[in-house]
């Protein structure tokens, strides 16, 4: 195992990775408060949760300031259940990761609603789907109301106003460099989206797949304006999946940052011109 990796592992398996940087995830919130003592915590980016409705009483009575991710399985049949977790906002950091799939837009703009961050799982999502992130991505970039970050939108707003080469493997937590999945059968894949793609969980395996791949659409990415903070994550795992939507997003948030970034410029003249 590598120092500078995160695993992310069940809970069942933190006998075997502890000492490691980890993220642990359960079904059953209490089996982390039993499972992780203080000497985990040092190591920990956070815990995960991946089936809402369960009771949170563990947690709530949890000396730990732990952040927590509730993972979202299903948005129209999880939204309700998000409110039970609110609660919990006195004593740790709250973040709902929601797949891009029916009902996502509602979930999100409750979860902001209700004071959690969000992070958006996107694959390759259709045209309709899109619709409903340049949807939430105005409503991240224009409704005052928005206090907490919607991932992936944020970081590259940033990464696009301060010009940096931050991308979105990184941004999404699929960076293979950074990050491993390890399946409930103990397998590594990069990340959770690549477990769901077929019969190649095994990190180099994919990671190989992928640069093979990568000649499909290597010239299209190569004459792309986002190729610096996209890197290819959206022709994963069809080379010949349709970028449009994803292009758009991409030219909201980067006119955005560009609008902000001049608009501080004027205000900063305007005060020198005055003294
Ligand atoms: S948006 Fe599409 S074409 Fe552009 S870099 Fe990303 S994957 Fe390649």
């Amino acid at each position: 195992m590598t120092d500078s990796i995160v695993y992310n592992i069940s809970v069942e398996m933190i006998e075997k990775y502890r000492g490691e940087n980890l993220i642990v995830r359960s079904h059953d919130p209490s089996e982390l408060v039993k499972k992780l003592n203080e000497e985990d915590l040092d190591k920990l980016s956070y815990v995960q949760i991946h089936t809402l409705g369960v009771g949170i009483d563990d947690l709530l009575g949890w000396e730990y300031a732990v952040p927590i991710d509730l993972a979202v399985q299903n948005p129209l049949t999880d939204l309700p259940l998000l409110y039970q977790y609110a609660p919990l906002l006195t004593n740790h950091a709250v973040r709902v990761s929601v797949p891009v799939a029916p009902g996502f837009l509602n979930l999100a703009k409750l979860a902001i609603s209700l004071d959690f961050s969000v992070k958006l799982e996107v694959l390759q999502p259709g045209r309709t789907l899109f619709e409903e992130m340049i949807q939430l991505a105005h409503y991240y970039l224009h409704q005052s109301t928005v206090s907490k970050p919607i991932e992936y939108f944020h970081s590259l707003f940033l990464a696009f106003y301060h010009n940096t080469p931050l991308t979105l493997w990184s941004i999404q937590e699929e960076d293979p460099t950074r990050i491993r999945y390890i399946t409930d059968q103990g397998e590594e894949a990069v990340s959770k989206r690549f477990t769901e793609m077929g019969p190649a969980p095994d990190s180099v395996l994919v990671i190989r797949k992928f640069i093979e791949a990568r000649a499909a659409f290597q010239e299209e990415c190569d004459a792309c304006e986002f190729r610096v903070n996209c890197s290819g994550y959206f022709k994963w795992p069809r080379p010949d999946y349709n970028c449009d939507g994803a292009k758009s997003v991409f030219r909201m948030l980067k006119d955005a940052a560009i609008e902000l970034r001049k608009d501080l410029a004027q205000l900063g003249e305007r005060g020198e011109n005055r003294s």
